[in-house]
């Protein structure tokens, strides 16, 4: 699954420093971007989006004509066949870069974040998407997307929950390239301790009760003992890993110096995910894989 970034404007392009290769891109280039993975064989993409102003309580999380809304529906019609994913958080929208809406002394509001996570999930359907994958960790979240998204009539568009999200060194380019990391404080609340296996499986319990189609445990590679766990206490729900900013900077930065062969440290990174369990996987790498894959396939 190849994530996507998406800004306000036209014909924008903006490199991101600490992952090179990865840009975030405008809603018009979207569907370019989308043709070009799909014609290597990657089958969804997932869409982060950058809104043109924040504010305290994430407004434009589910404004219809912000980012993601848009280039959902571009996607829908121009290549109808891809899957579209959507974030669902507020961390990109909030000026103080939290995943939730927050009380006076900066803690996490939990109702009413639920609220305007719902709001979110119907206005991404509402665009065309076939997936919400809620990523904020919040303690309820997918059973309040999932009542949200049934009373509008979206009972076939399908949660894919970050059910298992450590609190990992490993994100802080994505800070850089969604532009949401925290302007105070930290999610250790709500994420997970990377200490604490057996805290992941009831939070896939929790997750799995409350309606959750798919599941997803982030980081990737220093987490495969919880990918397999998960597995096997939950065979019957697809199973993806994110193969996170960190994990992608590392490969490209030793290969850059040569000091790693990108190609085989990356098929072997993903392999190795994929033997733990993992049914998919977002990476940055998608398009390069695909690529080689098909070598090898040829
Ligand atoms: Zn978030």
């Amino acid at each position: 699954m190849q994530p996507l970034f998406v800004v306000p404007g036209s014909d924008v392009r903006n490199p991101i420093r600490s992952m090179p290769g990865v840009s975030q891109i405008s809603v018009d280039l979207v569907p370019d971007e989308a043709r070009a993975a799909a014609s290597l064989g990657i089958k969804a993409v997932i869409l982060f989006g950058i809104p043109e102003s924040k504010d305290p309580l994430g407004l434009e999380s589910f404004a219809e004509d912000a980012p993601v809304q848009q280039a959902v529906r571009l996607l829908k019609d121009a290549l109808p066949e891809l899957a579209v994913i959507t974030d669902v958080c507020l961390c990109e929208y909030t000026d103080h870069g939290h995943c939730g809406l927050l009380d006076e002394e900066g803690y996490i509001l939990n109702d009413e974040t639920l609220e305007s996570l719902g709001r979110i999930a119907v206005s991404h359907a509402q665009a065309g998407a076939d997936v919400v994958a809620p990523s904020g960790m919040l303690d309820g979240m997918v059973g309040a997307i999932r009542t949200a998204l049934d009373g509008e009539g979206f009972v076939n568009v399908a949660i894919l929950s970050y059910a298992v999200k450590y609190a990992s060194a490993f994100y802080r380019p994505f800070g850089e390239a969604a532009e949401g990391a925290p302007r105070f404080g930290d999610r250790k609340t709500h994420q997970m301790d990377p200490a604490n296996a057996r805290e992941a499986i009831r939070e896939v319990a929790l997750d799995v009760e409350e309606g959750a189609d798919a599941l997803l445990v982030k980081p990737g590679l220093g987490y495969l003992d919880i990918v397999r766990a998960v597995r096997e206490r939950f065979p019957e729900l697809p199973l993806g890993v994110f193969n996170i900013s960190g994990e992608y900077a590392m490969v490209k930065a030793a290969a850059e110096k040569g000091w790693l062969d990108e190609r085989a440290a990356v098929l072997e990174i993903l392999t190795s995910i994929r033997r733990a369990g993992a049914d998919f996987i977002l990476t940055y790498h998608a398009k390069d894989a695909a690529a080689w894959l098909q070598e090898v396939r040829a």
